[in-house]
């Protein structure tokens, strides 16, 4: 999943980067509120964990100018003092959960589950392209009923291309949803994902799902594609 983090402390922001990406996460980072309203309308992000004090804009303005532009990503409101009012503020602005500073990373991690579960239970709960299948809640994957041991990235990366299937992925896309902003797409770190992924996914079976499109990008289907 793609999360945007706004956190003006530092220390914060990379702590909570560093867990979501173990997780298997891309997340983003902005420093301030302006910043982090524009990430949140250029990109499509799954869950937004935003802070409430935040220099140029603060939370509460940032998610109401987001929901008032109808972008509707959850939104996990950090709040530095537990404050019924800061909450109810949230809250009302348009938050799905909030969160009170200092909290544990575990914690951190139950509340993002939980809006990332609502939010695919919302989608389709079993993802399925022929015989292969993922459930985005156990983060399961299996073929012909038999299971697959992914990493954490090949997981996203199968995850993204299973949410898409049929369309033609560029690496730009793939970079953009499945890595962080950061990511260089001229790197060929993609390539070597799919094959690896391709490995596990394809290897054993007559039916491949995972094509390339020569110079376009990649795409999940169970029928060849026209090239
Ligand atoms: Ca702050």
């Amino acid at each position: 999943m793609k999360i945007l983090v706004v956190e003006d402390e530092e220390r914060v922001a990379h702590f909570i980067q560093k867990g979501l990406k173990e997780e298997g996460h891309a997340v983003d980072v902005a420093y301030d509120g302006e910043e982090g309203e524009f990430l949140a309308e250029v990109n499509e992000y799954d869950l937004m964990i935003l802070d409430l004090m935040l220099p140029k804009k603060n939370g509460v303005t940032v998610c109401r100018e987001i929901r008032e532009r109808g972008i509707i990503t959850p939104v996990l409101m950090l709040t530095a003092r537990d404050s019924i009012e800061d909450k109810v503020r949230g809250l009302d602005a348009g938050a799905d959960d909030y969160l009170t500073k200092p909290f544990v990373f575990d914690e951190l991690l139950a509340r993002v589950r939980a809006l990332l579960r609502r939010r695919s239970d919302v989608k389709t709960p079993t993802l399925k392209m022929a015989d292969l299948e993922l459930d985005p809640i156990s983060r399961r994957v299996l073929r012909s009923g038999k299971p697959m041991r992914l990493t954490t990235k090949e997981y996203s990366l199968l995850e993204y291309m299973m949410r898409n299937p049929g369309k033609v992925l560029s690496r730009t896309l793939i970079g953009e949803h499945v890595w962080d902003m950061n990511f260089d797409p001229e790197s060929n770190v993609i390539d070597v994902y799919v094959s690896h992924l391709r490995s596990k996914v394809d290897k054993d079976y007559d039916v491949s799902l995972i094509h390339t499109m020569r110079g376009r990008g990649y795409m999940l289907s169970d029928e060849p594609p026209f090239m």
